[in-house]
């Protein structure tokens, strides 16, 4: 595997940066997940747009053009010769000084990482998932605002770790005032009569490019979806619950807080967003 590093292909095992990249130091960066599918990297432009959004957020100047970038991950995909495969691609503050000045870091480091995609077992698309909530809330500070993509994953990381302790693969969390938010790593609908409802990110959701896919492949297959605001309850009471991102797709969740979701079994909606998505993934994509 190679690992592209601000323009050089260097060995996945001799990759390293800096003990003083202030990504390590305080978490200054951002990042994407991106799939490729059939060799088609899968909505690169809308991970790009995102990606220089976050950027321009904390006032980082990643310094290439997203052409430049589109053009470094394709050729980082073909160089790796995975025709599926798992981008991460990260941008660091880079090299700086033992203080939190970003003035002092002057080589922001753009890292692409081509590797196997880690899904969900087969059984779990199958049966769907059991998922809590947790303690951790999702909070909209600026600098932690969840539609930053940022380096500082620490809140995702005490939701997974919360679920974790549950025995569960994954858990909502909610917001300050109570509202559903997201997953640790993914965005989450429910169904209730035939309608689609996914939080509106203010609520404190990132803006997931699956989300976004869903959305719109929902509308197209005749359904509506409601960006609106939704409890704990009206979870426990949908017909249909599912989570979408990058790495997860569509995946069903049949249990929450150890109440049975509809007839406990993936819903019909859900499985139908699934096939239709993964028909798409193939042909949506930049070659
Ligand atoms: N929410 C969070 C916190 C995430 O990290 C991710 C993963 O990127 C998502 C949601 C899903 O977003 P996407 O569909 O762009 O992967």
């Amino acid at each position: 595997r190679w690992v592209y590093m601000n323009g050089d292909y260097v060995r996945k095992e001799e990759a390293v940066v800096s003990i003083f990249d202030h990504g390590f130091l305080y978490g200054d960066g951002i990042f994407e997940g991106i799939r490729v599918y059939e060799g088609n990297v899968f909505k690169l432009r809308e991970h790009l747009k995102r990606l220089y959004e976050s950027a321009q957020s904390i006032l980082l100047k990643i310094p290439y053009t997203m052409e430049e970038i589109e053009q470094a991950v394709v050729e980082a995909v073909r160089k790796n010769n995975l025709r599926n495969a798992y981008i991460r691609l990260v941008v660091s503050r880079g090299k700086g000084e033992l203080c939190l000045d970003p003035d002092k870091c002057s080589n922001p480091q753009v890292i692409i990482i081509v590797d196997q995609v880690k899904m969900w077992p087969k059984e779990m698309y199958e049966n769907g998932l059991k998922i809590v909530t947790v303690p951790t809330r999702r909070n909209v500070p600026d600098a932690l605002n969840p539609k930053i993509k940022s380096l500082n994953y620490l809140n995702n990381i005490l939701v997974k770790i919360e679920a974790n302790q549950a025995g569960v693969g994954e858990a909502l969390t909610l917001n300050t005032d109570g509202y559903v938010a997201e997953g640790s790593g993914d965005n989450i609908f429910i169904v209730k009569r035939g309608v689609l409802y996914t939080p509106p990110s203010y609520v404190g959701a990132l803006e997931g490019i699956t989300r976004q896919v869903i959305i719109e492949l929902a509308r197209e297959l005749g359904y509506t979806v409601k960006e609106e605001p939704f409890t704990r309850h009206d979870v426990f009471v949908a017909d249909e619950v599912f989570l979408t991102g990058t790495a997860a797709e569509v995946i069903s969740v049949v249990n929450v807080d150890s109440r049975v979701i509809g007839d406990g079994k993936p819903g019909p909606i859900t499985l139908q967003l699934l096939e239709e998505f993964r028909k798409r993934v193939t042909v949506d994509g930049v070659q």
